[in-house]
């Protein structure tokens, strides 16, 4: 069995760093925390993402955090295979918006929907060199990702990076 405590890959996120508000705090200290925690209704029970006020469930505010297990399998992929070149035209001969210099050493970018042990299907950077983890059923676990603005984001790695 492996540990519920989250690894940090070297890659740095150069994209934007989380967005904090009270509601998600517990969620994104646990990730600086190197745990994946996620809400337990108190009432109900329900294990519940993604992170809200209210469980969808019964409706009851009260909850707990917990740390849950890092494994999952990808259940899908998005890529971005290259950047957008500035200056390009586009379909319509218009001069494309670009974010090249925030992805151009990300790419390929890969975010997945991963399907985690607790049985809740989590959203992430999906990292991967080699590819194989762009396939549905990929056995990944989840990571923990610096970003530049110093508060981490959770994302996932496929074994070929870590
Ligand atoms: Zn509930
Ligand atoms: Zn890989």
């Amino acid at each position: 069995m492996t540990s519920i405590q989250l690894r940090e890959v070297e890659i740095q996120h150069l994209g934007p760093g989380p967005f904090i508000h009270p509601e998600n705090e517990q969620f994104w200290s646990s990730i600086r925390e190197h745990y994946l925690r996620l809400q337990r209704c108190d009432r109900c029970q329900t294990l519940r993402f993604p992170v809200c006020s209210n469980c969808y469930n019964c409706l009851a505010t009260d909850h707990t955090w917990e740390a849950i297990e890092p494994e999952g399998t990808v259940a899908t992929v998005l890529s971005i295979e290259r950047q957008t070149i500035p200056g390009t035209a586009g379909v319509w001969g218009q001069e494309r918006v670009t974010r090249d210099e925030a992805w151009k050493e990300a790419i390929p970018y890969h975010v997945a929907l991963v399907d985690m042990k607790c049985g809740l299907r989590l959203p992430g950077r999906l990292l991967c060199t080699c590819r194989l983890a762009l396939k549905h059923g990929t056995q990944v676990q989840a990571v923990v990702i610096q970003t530049l603005s110093g508060n981490p984001i959770n994302g996932f790695a496929h074994e070929c990076v870590l």
